[in-house]
């Protein structure tokens, strides 16, 4: 079984792994490529706390100090967010589903649409250089390109490739303590994830720690046969 190739069906698929492997700048370019569109509950969940929603006040302090927003906001938000017209083409979860209780409610919601997740791509990467990754990470605040300071700085220093807007910005809680408590909390609560998809005939792994452009061609090639 490969994860159940379901024609006429919008292809889901899911990006795991822990802080700075590479899951929002992987979806970017699976949503460039394929058409898919990237679904990150951290981005969800940021412009919630920018917004000052219920659920924004709530998630700020869980978040700030590296933990996990409750299954029941993260729900909330996602759900009401794959309603959305432009998600029938298929969607990249991105830092979605992180507990075995989001995993489950997705099946549930999924089944309903007659859709189930295709492929749970575990992106496999080496914990400690995560530090350095999420600490050197930044991101042009008008079209929401990701930059690293080493590994992936912009042409022009402050100026943004993509849009050429000069509006880097950097995550409150990308900070060396704060990422000890996200790596811990992934695993615990996200790892059993891998499990769970396998069980599923699910879950794939790719390699994660080589360069940018490797990993998004061994991905082209699970999502070219998804979106077929
Ligand atoms: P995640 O969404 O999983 O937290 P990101 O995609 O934001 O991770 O990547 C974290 C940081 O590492 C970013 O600054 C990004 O530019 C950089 N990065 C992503 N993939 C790689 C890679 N394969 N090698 C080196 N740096 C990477
Ligand atoms: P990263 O993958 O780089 O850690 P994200 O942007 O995915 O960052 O998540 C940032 C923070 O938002 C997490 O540390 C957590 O507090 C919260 N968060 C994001 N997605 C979820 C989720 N699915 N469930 C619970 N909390 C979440
Ligand atoms: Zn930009």
């Amino acid at each position: 079984m490969d994860g159940g190739n379901q024609p006429n069906i919008a292809p889901v698929l899911i990006l795991l792994g822990p802080p700075g492997a590479g899951k929002g700048t992987q979806a970017r370019m699976l949503e460039e490529k394929f058409g898919l569109v990237q679904l990150s509950t951290g981005d969800l969940l940021r412009a919630a706390v920018a917004a000052g929603t219920e659920a924004g006040l709530q998630a700020k302090e869980v978040m700030e100090a590296g933990g996990l927003v409750s299954d029941e906001i993260v729900l909330a938000i996602l759900s009401d967010r794959l309603e959305e017209p432009d998600c029938a083409n298929g969607v990249v979860l991105d830092g979605f589903p992180r507990t075995t209780g989001q995993a489950e409610a997705l099946d549930k919601l999924l089944f309903t649409k007659g859709q189930a997740v295709n492929a749970a791509i575990s992106l496999e990467v080496d914990d400690v250089k995560m530090v350095f990754r999420v600490t050197g990470r930044f991101t042009c605040g008008a079209c929401g390109e990701g930059y690293h300071e080493t590994f992936k700085p912009p042409k022009v220093e402050g100026i943004c490739d993509v849009c050429g807007a000069q509006d880097m910005k950097r995550r409150a809680d990308d900070n060396a303590k704060t990422v000890m408590s996200r790596l811990d909390a992934y695993h615990a609560q996200t790892a059993p994830l891998l499990a769970y998809y396998a069980e599923r005939g699910a879950l794939k792994k790719v390699d994660a720690m080589g360069d940018i452009g490797a990993i998004a061609g061994a991905l082209s090639k699970i999502a070219e046969r998804l979106t077929a």
